[in-house]
């Protein structure tokens, strides 16, 4: 592999990637200690470079994962380097790879309360916390499709442009970002969040945040350190969501 020029300093591509694949067991480490994934669930992957991704393998608990079990492969799933066989929802994480040039590394997990919100048919849509709607906006649900085939993909995909967090029905959750702690942090807001609506549903009615309070938000100075981007989820996207919830409450209770 050839180095690369970072600022003033020239990185040789060797070390980052062993800087990629000790944060990728890190990481691992910190899901399956806070109970995020149990067993051998859950993946992760960093973009190496324009054809390259580094994955956690099949079938290994990413609470003991070394350096050197993770794989690299191609953009086409292909194992380049490494034994064994890539996570089989290597899918998913080519899908991201693919449609979001922004996006440098994804995260799947099976976090118990998020999961228990998709188990149920349940998206995070509700305008409860600044931080939330400010880091992530809402979580939409993708519908069921099996693990480890194409079809998981199906549901997913046309959420992927807008979203970098998807819970996914039956299953779990997938997040992304421009680094791998960055979708490490998705995965754990995702988490968090659905604690919290939960508990606060089990307490009463939550209270909702308002349209003006949404818009006050957009037009906030983003704090140091968080990005400056006016987010794709600003106020116009939450009327026009809630108008597609209104009916969509409408067909189920027909339904009921
Ligand atoms: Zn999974």
């Amino acid at each position: 592999m050839q180095g690369k020029i970072t600022g003033m300093a020239c990185v040789d591509s060797t070390d980052a990637e062993r800087a990629y694949r000790a944060q990728i067991c890190h990481i691992g480490r910190q899901m399956y200690h806070r109970g995020l994934v149990v067993a051998c669930e859950g993946n992760l992957s960093v973009r190496l470079n324009s054809d390259r991704m580094l994955i956690t393998p099949a079938g290994m608990c990413k609470g003991t994962l070394a350096p050197e079990q993770l794989l690299i492969t191609d953009f086409d799933g292909n194992v380049v380097e490494g034994n064994g066989k890539p996570s089989s929802e290597i899918r998913m994480h080519l899908l991201y790879y693919r449609l979001r040039p922004d996006v440098r590394a994804v995260c799947h997990a099976h976090p118990p309360i998020a999961t228990a919100f998709a188990a149920c048919g349940r998206a995070l849509e509700e305008r409860l916390l600044p931080e939330v709607v400010m880091s992530l906006g809402r979580v939409p649900l993708a519908p069921y499709g099996t693990p480890g085939i194409a079809e998981l993909c199906a549901g997913l995909q046309p959420l992927v442009p807008d979203h970098d967090a998807v819970l996914l029905e039956n299953h779990g959750v997938v997040t992304c970002g421009r680094n791998l702690e960055k979708a490490y942090f998705h995965l754990e807001t995702v988490e968090r969040f659905a604690e919290i609506l939960s508990t606060a549903e089990l307490l009463g009615k939550p209270r909702l945040l308002t349209q003006r309070e949404i818009q006050k938000l957009c037009h906030a100075q983003p704090c140091p350190g968080r990005e400056a981007t006016p987010r794709r989820w600003a106020a116009e996207t939450w009327v026009k969501f809630e108008a597609l919830l209104r009916t969509a409450l409408r067909l189920s209770d027909v339904r009921q």
